[in-house]
């Protein structure tokens, strides 16, 4: 696994790579390496010839209260992860060689981020919105594989990628979970043992939604309040947000009657925790 900083030399090598016709996918991260991570290096190698990471806390798409500087950098571990799991590149730029001056250029989605985590987290989109945008420029992927996980940002990346003409295939990957139900997150590691077990609270709300569903109930209104019943369980868990929205536009309809995501979101102390499922009927 080559190890590399600067946008030149990224640039070269993988220079290199196209020359040679090899196909190469691209999985952005922000570190803290977990089995969710991996599982996207795991897709990547199955589908890709080459495999790149980035490693990089994106400063732009932290809000002023969010944990920017606190956020897990455990980059000797992460190295190692990357290099066991088979990523080729491990691509670790400093913020001054992403954004070497003050940045005035943006990408902004202005419409799909105007629903779930949107309003919570103003600008946050559109930070992630140009980072990776920065990252396509630089890397040129072939496929760019993101979690479903963060739907709403991969609903996002999907829509510019599209919208923008990039010429790359976004591949989505399904969200891994601990045993509990829990989907992984960097940010479980903010979480003692007892709050994991409260946060499993998280995932049997939307599975026994999915349930519901499957056995024909398609009333927008009667799946929310149970998703809410459940997670009401552990009350704890402060909830921000349920919604359940079409996932082609992102918008509330009465009926489920095609792809949509129920998506949840909430605190657990200091720390959020957000989650999905897709309901396709
Ligand atoms: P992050 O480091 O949190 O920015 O995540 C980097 C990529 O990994 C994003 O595409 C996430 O959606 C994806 N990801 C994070 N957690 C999971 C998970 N539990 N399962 C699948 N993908 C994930």
């Amino acid at each position: 696994m080559k190890i590399i900083s600067s946008i030149d030399q990224i640039r070269s090598e993988l220079w290199n790579v196209k020359k040679n016709q090899k196909r190469i996918g691209f999985i952005p991260t922000m570190g803290a390496l977990h089995d969710g991570h991996l599982s996207l290096v795991q897709t990547c190698k199955k589908n890709s010839d080459v495999c790149v990471m980035s490693v990089f806390v994106n400063p732009t798409q932290f809000g002023p209260q969010e944990d920017f500087t606190q956020y897990p950098r455990p980059v000797e571990q992460d190295t190692e992860l990357a290099r066991k799991a088979g990523v080729d590149f491990l691509f670790l730029p400093t913020q001054e060689e992403m954004y070497p001056t003050p940045p005035t250029v943006f990408v902004d989605e202005t419409k799909l981020d105007q629903v779930l985590c949107g309003p919570f987290r103003r600008g946050h989109f559109r930070g992630v919105c140009t980072v990776v945008n920065k990252f396509l420029n630089i890397i040129g992927p072939h496929d760019l594989y993101l979690g479903q996980k963060d739907g709403q940002q991969l609903r996002i990346l999907e829509e510019m990628v599209k919208q923008l003409h990039i010429p790359t295939k976004v591949i989505p990957v399904n969200t891994f979970r601990e045993e509990s139900g829990l989907a992984m997150s960097s940010r479980n590691q903010y979480l003692s043992v007892a709050e994991k077990q409260i946060a499993a609270v998280i995932y049997r709300a939307l599975s026994s939604t999915r349930k519901i569903f499957e056995s024909g109930e398609t009333k927008t209104s009667t799946l929310l309040e149970h998703t809410k019943k459940i997670l009401s369980q552990e009350s704890s868990y402060q909830i921000q947000y349920v919604q359940l929205l079409r996932w082609s536009d992102l918008h509330e309809t009465e009926m489920v009657v095609e792809k949509s995501i129920l998506a949840v979101a909430g605190f657990l102390g200091k720390t959020r925790l957000i989650d999905n499922i897709l309901l396709k009927s």
